[in-house]
């Protein structure tokens, strides 16, 4: 429950300030090819233009850093990262580019802090258990952000000898029902063996590839512990089955799974709040839940942008308001005060998760499950 045993993840950025306010934070994706100019150019229009509203500081520092800006559209033509982020203050003597791992909504903004919004909620590569198997043999696999493991030697199920004597009928029986154990045994050997990795770091759920006849006896197989994982199941072999369908499936069941957990975690802060339990609903609630440090846990429904202000001395947020109640230093306006806010709950060593699905948290925007009561 309480925030001690977190580590909040240090990254390079989360420091960066500009006491002028000069600071460029902007995020690229791959355009199709050749577009890289274009798209940078159009990024940096509206900042190049706020800046001239400015003391000359910031519009000469800008003025240098869109024109540094623009000249790496060659570099990221060359390069082959789904995605940039640019932080650059010339007069903070600040010019960081980072390559990113995937895709991010292009944008760009003007600030006295970086804005890390779209590395904030990117979302988490899930962790997946694959078992793949029939009667005589398993294979078993981790796969997590499209990368594919497999987790040692294809297993192999005791031959059965079918030398039990007796009448002809009860020696079938006898080596059914010994093939039978043996592929159970196989399935646990297997399922065993994904329990060693969910211990290790734990498995987001866990996908069987089988025949549809052998699903419900791998699945009765399972340990307890792998056996509450949310579960997926797919038709293959485990002698043909390739690393390109096991990643296929992966990506097509993260999205389901990822779905299915965003949708339980909206629906368990609105029950929460709705019953009078520990969690706040609508940015004006959260923004004063996190003005007390009180957020765990900050749920935000898709991309909404709204804009508030900022205390600069003591990060107090709000929607509205020129001098700030707890320090009374000048609050500053910003643009987007939903990033402000996934800033300072992570700065506080609480999680905070953008869903994309469709929830009643659509009402509201913004929810968050709190450490302790807050009244708003
Ligand atoms: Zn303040």
């Amino acid at each position: 429950m309480s925030s001690l045993g977190r580590t909040a993840t240090k990254d390079p950025f989360t420091e960066l300030r500009s006491d002028h306010g000069s600071l460029i934070s902007l995020y690229v994706s791959r355009p199709s090819p050749g577009g890289f100019t274009a798209l940078l150019t159009d990024l940096l229009r509206p900042i190049r233009e706020a800046a001239a509203t400015r003391s000359r500081t910031v519009e000469m520092s800008v003025r240098a850093d869109a024109d540094r800006i623009r000249r790496l559209a060659d570099t990221f033509e060359s390069e082959s990262a789904p995605a940039y982020a640019v932080f650059a203050s010339d007069a903070d003597g600040v010019f960081i580019v980072e390559a990113l791992t995937h895709e991010v909504a292009d944008v760009a903004r003007l600030g006295h802090r970086p804005y890390l919004r779209p590395l904030r909620t990117r979302p988490r590569d899930l962790r997946a258990g694959f078992i793949v198997a029939d009667r005589l043999t398993a294979r078993t696999f981790v796969v997590s952000g499209g990368v594919v493991t497999e987790i040692g030697e294809t297993l192999q199920a005791e031959p059965v000898k079918r030398d039990y004597g007796g009448f002809e009928g009860n020696a079938e029986t006898a080596a059914r029902q010994r093939a039978d154990e043996n592929a159970a045994k196989l399935w646990k050997e297997a399922g065993q063996r994904l329990l060693e990795s969910h211990q290790d770091r734990p498995l987001d759920y866990l996908a069987l590839g089988a025949q549809s006849e052998l699903l419900e006896g791998i699945a009765r197989s399972l340990h307890p512990y792998l056996a509450q994982l949310p579960r997926v199941t797919f038709p293959a072999v485990p002698a043909s089955v390739t690393e390109t369908a096991l990643r296929a499936e992966a990506s097509s069941f993260d999205v389901e799974v990822r779905r299915n957990r965003q949708a339980a975690l909206a629906g368990r802060v609105c029950d929460t709040a709705w019953s009078g339990g520990m969690a706040v609903l609508g940015l004006g609630p959260a923004l004063a839940a996190a003005n007390a440090q009180a957020i765990d846990s900050l749920v935000i429904a898709g991309s909404v942008v709204r804009p508030g202000v900022s205390c600069q001395s003591c990060g107090y947020l709000a929607r509205t308001g020129d001098r700030c109640p707890v320090c009374g230093s000048d609050l500053a306006p910003t643009d987007d005060v939903v990033a402000d806010l996934i800033e300072a709950v992570v700065a506080a060593g609480g999680t905070v998760q953008q869903i994309e699905v469709a929830s009643p948290l659509d009402n509201d925007g913004v929810g968050a499950l709190t450490r302790f009561p807050v009244t708003v």
